[in-house]
């Protein structure tokens, strides 16, 4: 019997095991080997308190799981797909089921964050790993010297463009408004790379070639104006969806489907708690989903202790 089981092995599910592992709980992490952390695919990170020079998703990740380690974490891998209360047998005891194993815990930590959203259109999986990719730190690497089209508008779009210029002969940014959504600084970044175009206002209609992506259909979305874009390399980089479908019948999630909690990140059933970016937040960033890692795992502590009856009063 587990006292917390922490679903999710990003920033915030690593921080809450550390926290847990400090107050001296049971706890055990179960890391989806199929979904990566969206922190995981961020090539450098320059907005973490304390790095003044930067570092690089992967490399904080495995800092953070290292730190984690030396606390005796136990981490698996796995696929939840299921979380259940066992209430008519024991009280308060959950159970997690992965494809393989079921785990009984007295608490769950959700932080199973999200993963990417597609753009929905026809030919879209067919280019998968032909020329269309979801993540630039993974294959930016297999389109030197050509062009590419970064699909979004948002932080994770123009960082993914800017990247992508180490390798690219050309970065179009295709946005469906006519300014981005991305943080300022990294506007003025793109904007001032040469490397950088911006097509406004377009939304992908098509995506061109027979067995591997040549281009660009485009939907200008004021005139509805046809026009084509040559490229070889298609980066979709449009948000995200919460990986919450395991807990759907189990907690309240929002109308986007991101758990709802309250400020000390309890979800709706008792020894629920959510932290990151999987929860209804109203800012997903590394630095918060670390703070949010904390408070889950402090408040889950509490519980703990009042189900044991060894609350420091
Ligand atoms: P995001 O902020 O939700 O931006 C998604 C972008 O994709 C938006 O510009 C949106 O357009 C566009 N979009 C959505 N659906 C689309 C569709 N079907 N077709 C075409 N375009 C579509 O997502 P994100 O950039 O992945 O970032 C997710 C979160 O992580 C954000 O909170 C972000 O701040 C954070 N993040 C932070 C950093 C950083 O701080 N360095 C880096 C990466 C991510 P509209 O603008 O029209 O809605």
């Amino acid at each position: 019997m587990y006292d917390v089981i922490i679903i999710g092995a990003g920033p915030a599910g690593l921080t809450a095991a550390i926290y847990t592992l400090r107050a001296r709980l049971k706890a055990l992490i179960i890391e989806s080997p199929s979904i990566m952390s969206q922190a995981g695919s961020a090539a450098f990170v320059e907005n973490f308190p304390g790095f003044s020079q930067g570092v690089s998703g992967t490399q904080l990740l495995s800092d953070l799981k290292a730190q984690a380690a030396s606390l005796g974490a136990e981490l698996i891998p796995g696929d939840v797909n299921g979380v259940e209360s066992l209430k008519q047998k024991t009280q308060n005891v959950w159970q997690v089921n992965t494809t393989e194993k079921h785990y009984p815990a007295l608490s769950i930590i959700a932080a199973s964050g999200t993963s990417v959203r597609k753009l929905g259109i026809s030919g879209e999986d067919k280019f998968l790993g032909k020329g269309l990719s979801y993540c630039a730190i993974c294959d930016g690497a297999f389109f030197r010297e050509k062009e590419i089209a970064v699909i979004g508008g948002g932080d994770a779009a123009v960082e993914e463009a800017i990247f992508l210029t180490r390798f690219a002969s050309k970065v179009t940014i295709v946005h469906r408004r006519d300014r981005l959504r991305a943080t300022r600084l990294l506007q003025e970044r793109a904007l001032s790379d040469k490397k950088i175009d911006i097509s406004w206002s377009s939304i992908v209609d098509k995506i061109l070639g027979e067995n591997k992506v040549s281009g660009l259909r485009l939907k200008n979305s004021d005139t509805n104006i046809l026009t084509e874009l040559r490229c070889e390399g298609v980066f979709v980089s449009i948000g995200a969806i919460p990986n919450t479908g395991f807990l759907k019948n189990t907690v309240g999630l929002n109308d986007g489907g991101y758990i709802t909690t309250d400020r000390e990140l309890k979800a709706s059933e008792k020894g629920i708690f959510a932290c990151g970016d999987c929860r209804d937040t109203y800012l997903k960033q590394i630095v918060t989903a670390c703070g949010d890692g904390a408070l889950a795992a402090y408040s889950c502590q509490q519980y703990i202790d009042q189900l044991k009856g060894t609350v420091y009063n």
